[in-house]
């Protein structure tokens, strides 16, 4: 089974990594999809979200890293993906997910969406706090992989 986890990863945090981890058991071929929204304006570049989800993911043998724009559901299609992967974090993840989630299996019976609810130790986590947090030189070390931790200082640094 071919599964794609589709989101924006900027940065790609130990929430991300977790929901990978456990995602990459249960299918063959994990696609991490990094969404590329113009009307975003992104952290990190998509080559560098693409270079530290790599970086980050390099113990897992059966995960690729691709980057994609326009629909979830296209992207699905074009990898032969039947499967997208999403993390639910609280319940306020829950009514935009069912509704994402209904929506692509209208466009494409085919395709079916599996939901991971985060680790409790993750769940307050999200690519904005990390952001939010490192600016003031918060230690990051436990919520994000040491080197997204060293490009946020980087980032932070110009
Ligand atoms: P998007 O912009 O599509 O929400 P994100 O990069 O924020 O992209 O998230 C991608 C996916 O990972 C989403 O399904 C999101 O709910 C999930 N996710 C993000 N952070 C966590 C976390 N801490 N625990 C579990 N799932 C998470």
């Amino acid at each position: 089974m071919k599964a794609i986890y589709p989101g924006s990863f900027d940065p790609v945090t130990y929430g991300h990594i977790d929901i990978i981890e456990r995602a990459a058991k249960v299918v063959d071929e994990l696609i991490i999809g990094v969404l590329v929204n113009s009307a975003k304006n992104p952290m990190f570049t998509r080559d560098e979200r693409v270079a530290l989800i790599e970086e980050s993911t390099k113990h897992i043998p059966n995960v690729t890293v691709k980057t994609f724009e326009g629909l979830t559901i296209e992207f699905a299609k074009q990898n032969g993906a039947n499967l997208i992967i999403r993390g639910l974090r609280a319940v306020t993840d829950f009514e935009t997910e069912m509704q994402i989630a209904q929506t692509n299996h209208s466009i494409e019976p085919e395709v079916d969406t599996m939901f991971f609810t985060t680790s409790l130790e993750y769940a307050f986590l999200s690519s904005t706090i990390v952001k939010e947090v490192s600016r003031y030189g918060t230690d990051v070390g436990k919520m994000v992989p040491p080197a997204v931790e060293k490009a946020l200082k980087e980032k932070n640094k110009q």
